[in-house]
């Protein structure tokens, strides 16, 4: 498998926020958001190609109990599910991160799940068309919802950007607490900035806040 980086960092985002995990990090994605923080993963992808034993190993390496499959987009990386199947062998909590825009019988604890908003569609005319097409499959949103424990993270740039998301949590009839809705930013300036209103919005909307922890704590570097 093409693996961008591997590394042990806690959990930054979401409902297992502060959990220290290992970071799986597959290279290759099917979209190309225009704020995207790895584009080593998707517009220029990288990475070292390593057999799942090589991958188990470095896993093993860390004292984790939680492991974080993510990219790019894992769901279209070769031997994914092989990959979590012997995760899962080992006993290790897994969280999988996807856009939700391809199914693949992977086994987790928790399916994060982060649908991208018009607001990641690209300029680029070689991509524009094509990730606005990619970006929200409710088929398979709602199949992931519907196999496993789930959470819904929404990257949000502006106030404008919840009637979106207002409207495919209630189309894919989502729990609400299960919702959490991030501000893009890849420093704490605008975090903070953006977060500010947003925290109202969750507020007003019954939405959960996800901060990003390892941005306000590193910024925007590779392997943390
Ligand atoms: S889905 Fe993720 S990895 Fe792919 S382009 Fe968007 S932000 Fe980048």
């Amino acid at each position: 498998m093409r693996i961008a980086e591997l590394f042990y960092s806690i959990q930054g985002e979401g409902g297992l926020v502060g959990v220290p995990s290992v970071f799986i990090r597959t290279s290759g994605c099917n979209l190309r958001c225009a704020w995207c923080d790895t584009p080593y993963t998707s517009w220029q992808p990288e990475g070292t190609d390593l057999e799942l034993n090589q991958i188990l190993d470095e896993v093993a390496a860390h004292p984790a109990r939680h492991v974080v499959v993510t990219g790019g987009e894992p769901m279209i990386a070769p031997d994914i599910v092989a990959l979590t199947e012997r995760l899962r062998r080992r006993g290790l909590h897994i969280t999988v991160e996807t856009a939700g825009t391809v199914f693949t019988p992977v086994v987790c604890d928790l399916m994060s799940i982060s649908p991208k908003l018009a607001n990641s569609t690209p300029d680029e005319p070689r991509w524009k068309e094509r990730h606005e097409r990619l970006r929200i499959q409710p088929a398979v949103l709602a199949e992931l919802m519907g196999r496993y424990e789930y959470q819904l993270k929404f990257v949000i740039q502006r106030a404008d950007d919840l009637n979106e998301v207002r409207s495919l949590v209630e189309s894919l009839s989502a729990d609400r607490e299960r919702v959490m809705l991030m501000p893009e930013g890849t420093d704490s300036e605008r975090l903070r900035e953006r977060g500010v209103w947003l925290a109202e919005l969750c507020k007003a909307e019954g939405f959960r806040f996800s901060p990003r922890v390892h941005v306000d704590l590193w910024g925007a570097r590779r392997g943390v």
